[in-house]
């Protein structure tokens, strides 16, 4: 039998940081909203108890570190499964790019093994074990649009989205997110982003008052480490964005933009300059 399902990559709106924890994670406010760039999982049965992953990109690892591996391991440990299983990741959401993609991955191998393997466990389960496996995998297990507090993994699902095109640009760059939170320093951060004002203007359906609204503490660490994403950013305004930030640790940059006449210019506009452009919907 074959399951397969699609791991949509997400975007914060607004990102803050109140302070470091004494258990070295950082206590966060974010809202986080997925859009149409999605890496898409096949997951056959092998009768052999084994986990085997696959994928067509060269760049990510095949092996435990993957975290597909590590949702497919964490469920057949805790409910005793002796089948084992092949996952293929057609991989679409480009790599470190502050898009999730991993997470995203192991999410929807939660979901989708749940049903291969017929264990009955509900979204709220699925969302105990991601917080396992990563601070953002917990989101990515159900998706939508949301309030996380803690260090990621503790959600209130706020309404959707206002519909619009979301074009994203990754500089050709690595940015690591254990570097970007290490240099952070939480008790200095000049602006703090408010998740009540970001929450309320999603929730009213503003699209002007969510582009108005967006913030990133972390902007301040990745913009100083890589000036081409502050570039990148002045680019997508100065091409018509209506709303522009860097996602979670970047150094994937995200324009939202309502008019469809709008997008191609701004896609065409970044191409110049950035080989990693996508133009896609928001999801709802
Ligand atoms: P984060 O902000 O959580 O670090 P990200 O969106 O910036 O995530 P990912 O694409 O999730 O970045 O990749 C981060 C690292 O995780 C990569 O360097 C890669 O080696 C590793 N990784 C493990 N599993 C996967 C996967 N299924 N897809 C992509 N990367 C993976």
């Amino acid at each position: 039998m074959k399951m397969y399902e699609k791991a949509p990559a997400k975007i914060n709106l607004m990102l803050d940081v109140l302070h470091k924890r004494p258990d070295g994670f950082h206590e966060v406010e974010m809202i986080m909203t997925m859009v149409d760039l999605a890496d898409r999982l096949e997951m056959s049965e092998l009768r052999r108890d084994t986990i085997i992953i696959s994928s067509q990109a060269g760049y990510i690892p095949l092996d435990e570190k993957n975290l597909a591996f590590q949702a497919a391991k964490l469920l057949k440990e805790r409910y005793g499964v002796k089948q084992g299983v092949h996952i293929h990741l057609d991989k679409k959401i480009p790599v470190a790019a502050g898009l999730a993609g991993g997470s995203s991955d192991a999410a929807a191998a939660l979901r989708g093994l749940n049903r291969l393997w017929q264990l009955g466990l509900s979204s709220e389960e699925l969302q105990e074990l991601g917080a396992e496996l990563g601070s953002d995998v917990p989101f990515c297990v159900t998706g939508g649009t949301a309030l996380a507090t803690g260090r990621g993994e503790k959600l209130t699902p706020i309404a959707s989205m206002p519909q619009c095109w979301v074009v994203l640009a990754k500089p050709p760059i690595n940015v690591s997110t254990a570097e970007v939170y290490g240099k952070l320093r939480a008790d200095r951060i000049a602006v703090h982003p408010s998740a009540r004002l970001m929450q309320e203007a999603v929730e009213a359906g503003d699209f002007q008052a969510v582009c108005g609204r967006l913030g990133n503490v972390l902007e301040e660490v990745t913009l100083k480490l890589h000036p081409e994403v502050q570039q990148l950013k002045e680019a997508m305004i100065r091409l018509g964005a209506d709303g522009v930030l860097m996602s979670g640790s970047g150094p994937t940059v995200f324009g939202l933009v309502s008019k469809q006449s709008k997008v191609a210019r701004i896609y065409n506009g970044l191409r110049g300059f950035c080989k990693e452009v996508y133009a896609v919907r928001s999801l709802t």
